[in-house]
């Protein structure tokens, strides 16, 4: 079946990502997004299963954030925030730091995940400069680990992912390291923090959850030990809440659920509740203070365009406006409670190594995926939108999803699988 003259034409000028463009499957035409439905330019529908890259957390186009965002667009769709502010970005920072725990209330907006995560690799780094210590400025970060496409945020993913391999010898060398989940670990830390005093800015770690490096998850205890190791080491802890902020692991934030406070934490996709492109570097008072000096250069030099977005953070702002007035994280609980019962199925299939769930993720490892475009395709063919990636199949549903509709989605799966065994 022949798609619209858009795709067609289209097709010869864009370039997908992740994609080997001379061999991938053509991509699926979408004509619009309702709820948890993804609609086809053939008007056939598919369930979403992962919210788009774990975005849509209210499902899409929810009225409130529409009418948010319509009403931003009337009056002020962008203005610069170099010497002008603007009324939702400052309420949203506001808003921000009354969430976040502890003195983290500092807020730095920037348009995409891997770009806050810059961001505060340069605070941490800028922040030992300013206060006279010019040899930290390498990270230490963990195998499995992800943090975004740009240069310097590959340089702090898991070397040996493979995505990014290609790159390794244009990236500059951070610390890496294994998560400290038991005593050996946690000693070759300790001892890697030592040997390495006075080159480390930060420890980096995404809390609870290495998503795009494998869904690994992690105990809070885990968090914890890292606290006391930056603190114990002198180094700052910057945790990347990209994926895991807001709702997604059955707290708003992670790091609550180890009762800690992060130096720097980074914010973005489920921010805007999915319909717009922001993020946030939230610094903690001592960290922001660093860099109030007499001198010029102590200021933080870094400033995108399109940063504080009038209509992203009004989005933003509706998006906030849900999570206090709607039952969210009553709704990821129950999310869990059914995707462990129902994924639960799986685990006896053939080629299925382990069945985890964390709040709104409910994760599939397989030992191997023979054909990774025949999955999606017979995924696809049972009316639902899952990816796949490496030997993961995963959920990360809107957090609005009925249990019909989520008992549609763990179905498909086990359906798939089954099948292909
Ligand atoms: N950090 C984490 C933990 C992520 O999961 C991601 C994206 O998946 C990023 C950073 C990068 O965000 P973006 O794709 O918006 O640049």
């Amino acid at each position: 079946m022949r798609g619209p003259q858009w795709l067609e034409r289209g097709m010869h000028h864009v370039w997908l990502p992740y994609a080997q463009m001379q061999t991938a499957p053509s991509p699926l035409p979408v004509v619009a997004t309702q709820g948890r439905t993804i609609t086809l330019a053939d008007g056939s529908e598919l369930l979403d299963g992962i919210a788009s890259w774990w975005t849509a957390c209210h499902g899409y186009n929810h009225p409130h954030i529409r009418q948010a965002v319509q009403a931003q667009l009337a009056c002020m769709p962008h203005v610069m925030f170099g010497g002008l502010v603007n009324e939702p970005a400052l309420t949203l920072a506001t808003r921000l730091a009354a969430l976040l725990p502890g003195d983290l209330e500092r807020v730095f907006f920037t348009d995409s995940g891997s770009v806050a995560v810059e961001v505060a690799m340069k605070m941490a780094i800028q922040y030992w400069l300013n206060r006279g210590e010019r040899g930290r400025t390498r990270l230490l970060a963990f195998r499995g680990g992800y943090h975004g496409d740009t240069m310097a945020t590959m340089a702090v993913c898991d070397p040996d992912e493979g995505m990014h391999s290609l790159y390794a010898g244009a990236l500059p060398e951070h610390f890496m390291a294994e998560l400290p989940v038991d005593a050996a670990s946690t000693q070759a830390l300790d001892n890697l923090l030592a040997q390495s005093a006075g080159q480390i800015a930060a420890i980096i770690v995404e809390p609870l959850v290495q998503g795009a490096g494998g869904m690994l998850f992690h105990s809070p205890d885990v968090l914890l030990t890292l606290r006391q190791l930056a603190d114990r080491h002198g180094v700052l802890l910057i945790l990347d809440e990209i994926f895991t902020g807001f709702g997604r692991t059955g707290t708003l934030f992670a790091c609550e659920q180890a009762g800690i406070v992060p130096d720097i934490i980074t914010l973005s996709k489920a921010l805007t509740g999915g319909t717009m492109a922001l993020a946030a570097t939230v610094a903690r008072r001592h960290v922001f203070e660093a860099f109030l000096s007499d001198n010029p250069l102590h200021a933080l030099m870094h400033g995108p365009t399109f940063m504080a977005n009038a209509m992203a953070c009004a989005c933003a702002n509706a998006s906030l406006d849900l999570f206090a007035c709607e039952p969210r994280l009553t709704q990821v609980a129950q999310i869990e409670a059914q995707m462990r019962s129902e994924l639960e199925a799986c685990r006896h299939l053939p080629g299925v190594v382990d069945v985890r769930v964390m709040g709104a993720i409910g994760v599939v490892e397989l030992a191997r995926i023979a054909d990774m475009n025949a999955l999606k395709a017979a995924l696809v063919a049972q009316g639902v939108w899952v990816r796949p990636f490496r030997t993961i199949i995963y959920l990360t549903p809107a957090f609005t999803i009925t249990p019909a509709e989520l008992s549609r989605l763990t179905a498909a799966i086990h359906t798939v699988l089954a099948h292909q065994g």
